[in-house]
């Protein structure tokens, strides 16, 4: 997205990011519905502002095979510009995080240059969610920045 500058974006949620993703493999990429909800909710709330969250979930065993279910969130919280006051942060310890999720406040919901960079750093699997922040709005990409199909759902 160009509305702002993304590098300061990426600067503040690398400082959150301890050593979060060791690299392992997976076939299938599944996430619950709840948390697509969960991330067009906030994504509206936030609106014009980004949101960013972080994904938890576990590899798992699913119809043979090795796929990563994604089915949390935390959020912390991130404002971009100045006056940034209220923002729910839960300050858990990250444990299980496996990805990232941000929100662009526009109609693109692809990787910036500086998306990429961070997905280059840090592993496996990231969401990007544009307006009209709806379940067909979010897109998922690998650590190279390429789009990567994800189910949505049960097993
Ligand atoms: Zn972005």
């Amino acid at each position: 997205m160009a509305a702002h500058d993304e590098s300061s974006f990426w600067k503040r949620v690398e400082s959150w990011l301890p050593k979060l993703f060791a690299d392992e493999e997976f076939d299938a990429v599944r996430i619950e519905p709840e948390v697509i909800e969960d991330i067009c909710a906030l994504s509206r709330g936030s609106h014009p502002k980004e949101m960013v969250a972080f994904l938890t979930g576990d590899i798992r065993e699913e119809q043979g095979k090795r796929t990563l279910v994604i089915d949390g969130l935390y959020v912390k919280g991130y404002d971009a510009s100045e006056d940034a006051t209220s923002f729910t942060t839960h300050d858990l310890p990250m444990t299980g995080v496996r990805g990232t999720v941000h929100s662009h406040p526009g109609w693109s919901n692809r990787p910036s240059a500086a998306d990429r960079r961070l997905f280059d750093r840090h592993g496996w699997f990231h969401l990007i969610v544009c307006q009209p922040y709806t379940r067909s709005s979010v897109a998922a990409y690998n650590k190279q920045g390429e789009r990567i199909e994800v189910a949505v759902g049960e097993p």
